[in-house]
């Protein structure tokens, strides 16, 4: 399961930089997911409760950001790409081409799986933004 490997990575870095902060308590979690992670949202959501369970993470609010798909080719094209279907696009990953000419592109976004943004209470410094 992709969304639980990738949530035990997340909530282990945000755990260590707790501990490393001191932190008494977590309120709120942002994250930002490109799109073609191809990570599902309620899988992500299930996977945070699961792994929280018991620790300092437990109950924190956690959002999700989607982030779309950018991209740039070489005929000055940049914006988003037409997957077509939705239920497509999760059986056989497309080769991304431009919408213009049908050429190469790069991808500029879509691929983030970052931490935006965590709310922790932090002794003597105040909550953490
Ligand atoms: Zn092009």
């Amino acid at each position: 399961m992709h969304e639980f490997s990738t949530m035990q990575q997340i909530v282990a870095a945000i755990l260590d930089e707790a501990r490393r902060q001191h932190a008494t308590a977590i309120y709120r979690v942002s994250l930002e997911i490109g799109e073609l992670t191809f990570l599902g949202e309620e899988q992500l959501r299930f996977a945070f409760q699961i792994l929280t369970e018991g620790t300092l993470l437990a109950g924190a609010e956690l959002t999700i950001e989607t982030l779309k798909t950018e991209v740039r080719c070489s005929c000055g094209y940049r914006g988003g790409v037409d997957y077509g279907l939705k239920e497509e696009f999760h059986l056989s990953f497309p080769l991304l081409k431009c919408p213009r000419c049908g050429g190469d592109v790069d991808i500029l976004s879509g691929r983030e799986c970052a931490i935006k943004n965590v709310e922790m209470e932090v002794p003597n410094a105040g909550i953490e933004k």
